[in-house]
Parts: structure tokens; C-alpha cells; sequence
């Protein structure tokens, strides 16, 4: 079954056609700047096609509609014709508590999704757009919405609910959400099948640290708590994102640097995390490079990050009575033996040694501790989009169309 993933951002549209069964990616590409000067399409197919087609691009229906055209390209494209797509996978960020799980769109799912824009206004919208677009352009195809935050519906009140008066929860829904699911879940499943143990048996911790970046306790396959809460801004120090800070800063920097709410937000979610620490770059590969030069700061902005993975590492040890296995993913747990060397310091008392030879080989699924160690250390590289396509073709199984 041919399956269309979606990933629309507010100018940006990532997407992948794959084969479910195969498991194969038959095209993929980014078309970026929708709206500005200066609009791309990167596409890429599996007969060894990469082209740029430069052109302007004013919205969301002209971009699918232009990504589509490169599908059924005579020169570059994958199918004859768009009825070989079998269904349209999107991604949406925020689903509230209103879906824990993927759905076939229709209106009122539409609907529910628009009444999550207050709490992801960056994300919800552009992810509305692009389905509007896409169902606008193939009517007759099933669409289904896959969430980031469905797979974390499972953590228990105790564990959502801030130190607030509980009617901000009852009046606005303020609670801890979680992003990154499809992530989390996808490693986890893997870690499963690679220790050959049921999902059921085993206790996780996923870090998926990648420009946002989130970890997330995974007991027998199910999200018990995540670093990320009510917006994707809690939680970890990020590549521009601060993380959790005392709430009291917002207010004190309010009156001192005489911002607005909205200023502050935006500082703490752009000009933060390990680029306002370092004063340099929010990518790890220029902070590392800085750090082996002998830059401090950039040094310390890593020690940063990894401190405080560790001490999530921690809580949810204690949060799950136990840990089996701790997963890296994401471009910088996949891709950075020094951040992962970092991580693991402070672990020998839980069981685990990282084993630098390892740590240091690249590529697949990969266990990093020493031999003989009982808490697991393993790198899985993740994959979101396979996700998205799998839990479209599951969805479009169970409906019967009219
Ligand atoms: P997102 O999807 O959140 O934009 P990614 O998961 O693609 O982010 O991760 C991007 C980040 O991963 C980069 O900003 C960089 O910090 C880090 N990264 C990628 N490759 C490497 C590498 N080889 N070494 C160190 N860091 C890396």
C-alpha cells in the first residue's frame, strides 16, 4: 500500500511516499520558503532522482499541489497517476486529550484539531493547512491524523497535572501533553524487538534529543511521564529552547529588560537552550567543534544538556521502580558519541558502563554499554514517517469506505 506522509510547517512541507508492506521509501523531498521569496523543492525518489525546482510558491494548496506533480513526473516521478497513492498520512502536533490515538479525518476531527491551536499556535495551524490543502487536491482519498502527543495519553494525572489550581485545568485544559510520541514510541517498539523481549516486560527511557528534544519513561509500552508538558518548551535545555527555568524569571525579565509576555516567550523558545548559552549556534556539531578548540562556553552549554538528560535519566528510573534499557535517538542521540559519553557519566550506579568503542561505531540499531551490563544502553535510530504510514494503513484497514 502506497502511503503519503505529510509534515506541513508554516512555510514548509516535508513529506515521503512509502510502500507500507516493503517498508520502502519510493520518494521524498522538502519544499520550503511557501509564501516567500525564494520557494524550493528538494525532491528525491528511490530511482536515484535528486532534483531543485526553484519557483514561487504562494501557499499550501500550490505547494501539494506542485509536490504531487513531481509524484507523477514522466522524468522524476514514482507512479503513473495519484490514484496509486492508497491514503494521506499527516502529522499534526497537538491533539489535546481529545485523541490518544490516530484518526480518519472528517470534519469533526478538523474541528477538535482547530480547538488545540491555543495550546500549539506555532504548529496547529500550519498542520490544518496542509491537510485542508491536501484533502482539497485528493477529495476521494482517506486522510488520517497522527499525533505527537497521543502516545503520551497514557501518563497518569499524578504525573500531568502542574501545581496549579485544578480548575486551569478543568477551564483551559493546562496539563502536561508531551510531544515527540511518535518518536518515543517508535524506539521503544524497536528497543522491544531488538532485546526480543514483549513491550509489556520492559522498562524504558527514551531520549530523543534532536533540535527540540524530550525524554520519556516507557513502562510496559506505555508513556508514563515525558520532560516535554504543556507546550514543547518544558522540560530539557534545547538547541534554542530553555526548557524548565523558575516561572518567576518570566515576570522578573518582564520588568527588567522591559519585555511584553509575548517577548519573553518568544526569547525563551528562540534565543535560548544551548544557543543562548554558548553565544555561538544552537547545532551540536558547531558547539562541538567549538568546545574541542577550547571554547568554555560552548563546553558549558553541553555539560548543561547533558546534566540535565541525566537527571530526567534519574527521576524516571525512580518514576518506572527500575530501568531496562535507555534509548538515544534523534539527530544528536544518533550522531554524537560526546553528548551520549556525557549522558552516561553519572549511570555506573545503575548498572550500566558506556563502552567507548562502541559508542563511537555508527549506523542502525546498536547496543553501547559494556558486555554483561543489566541496563542496556542502545542507539535507535528513529523514524517517524514509517510511523505516520503504518498507523495511516492501520486506520484506512479498520474503516469501511462508502
Ligand atoms: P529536529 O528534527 O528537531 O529539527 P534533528 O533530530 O534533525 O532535529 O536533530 C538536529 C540536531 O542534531 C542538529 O541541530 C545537531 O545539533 C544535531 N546533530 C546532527 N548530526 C550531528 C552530529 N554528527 N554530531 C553532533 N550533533 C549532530
Amino acid at each position: 500500500m502506497n502511503i503519503f506522509v505529510l509534515n506541513c510547517g508554516s512555510s514548509s512541507i516535508k513529506y515521503q511516499l512509502i510502500e507500507s508492506e516493503s517498508k520502502k521509501v519510493l520518494a521524498k523531498g522538502l519544499l520550503e520558503r511557501i509564501g516567500n521569496d525564494g520557494s524550493f523543492l528538494k525532491h528525491y525518489s528511490v530511482y536515484d532522482y535528486a532534483i531543485e525546482i526553484k519557483r514561487p510558491v504562494a501557499n499550501h494548496t500550490e505547494g501539494i499541489q506542485m509536490v504531487l506533480d513531481a509524484m507523477v513526473n514522466k522524468e522524476y516521478g514514482v507512479i503513473n497517476d495519484l490514484t496509486e497513492i492508497a491514503a494521506f498520512g499527516h502529522r499534526v502536533v497537538h491533539g489535546g486529550e481529545t485523541f490518544n490515538q490516530s484518526v480518519l479525518i472528517n470534519d469533526q476531527v478538523i474541528e477538535d484539531i482547530k480547538k488545540c491551536i491555543p495550546m500549539a499556535p506555532l504548529h496547529n495551524p500550519a498542520n490544518l493547512t496542509g491537510i485542508k490543502a491536501c484533502m482539497s487536491i485528493v477529495p476521494n482519498a482517506p486522510h488520517v491524523a497522527v499525533f505527537d502527543t497521543a502516545f503520551h495519553q497514557t501518563i497518569p494525572a499524578k504525573a500531568y497535572l502542574y501545581g496549579l489550581p485544578y480548575e486551569l485545568y478543568l477551564k483551559y485544559g493546562i496539563r502536561k501533553y508531551g510531544f515527540h510520541g511518535i518518536s518515543h514510541q517508535y524506539v521503544s517498539e524497536m528497543a522491544a524487538k531488538y532485546l526480543k523481549r514483549e513491550p509489556a516486560e520492559l522498562r524504558l527511557i527514551t531520549c530523543h534529543l534532536g533540535n527540540g528534544a524530550s525524554v520519556a519513561a516507557v513502562k510496559h509500552g506505555k508513556s508514563i511521564d515525558t520532560s516535554m508538558g504543556f507546550t514543547p518548551l518544558e522540560g530539557l535545555v534545547m538547541g534554542t529552547r530553555c526548557g524548565e527555568v523558575d516561572p518567576a524569571i518570566i515576570p522578573f525579565l518582564m520588568d527588567m529588560e522591559d519585555m511584553t509576555g509575548k517577548q519573553v516567550y518568544q526569547y525563551l523558545n528562540n534565543k535560548s537552550g544551548v544557543l543562548g548559552i554558548s553565544g555561538l549556534s544552537s547545532d551540536f556539531r558547531d558547539l562541538e567543534n567549538a568546545a574541542c578548540n577550547g571554547d568554555e562556553r560552548a563546553r558549558l552549554a553541553m555539560d548543561i544538556f547533558a546534566y540535565r538528560v541525566g537527571k530526567y535519566i534519574g527521576a524516571y528510573a525512580v518514576a518506572m521502580g527500575g530501568v531496562d534499557a535507555i534509548i538515544f535517538t534523534a539527530g544528536l542521540g544518533e550522531n554524537s558519541p560526546m553528548i551520549r559519553e556525557k549522558i552516561c557519566e553519572g549511570l555506573a550506579f545503575m548498572g550500566t558502563v558506556l563502552d567507548k568503542e562502541k559508542n563511537a561505531l555508527r549506523d542502525g540499531i546498536r547496543e553501547i554499554n559494556e558486555n554483561g551490563c543489566a541496563l542496556k544502553l542502545l542507539v535507535i535510530p528513529t523514524n517517524e514517517e514509517l510511523v505516520i504510514a503504518k498507523e495511516t494503513e492501520r486506520i484506512c484497514q479498520n474503516v469501511v469506505f462508502l
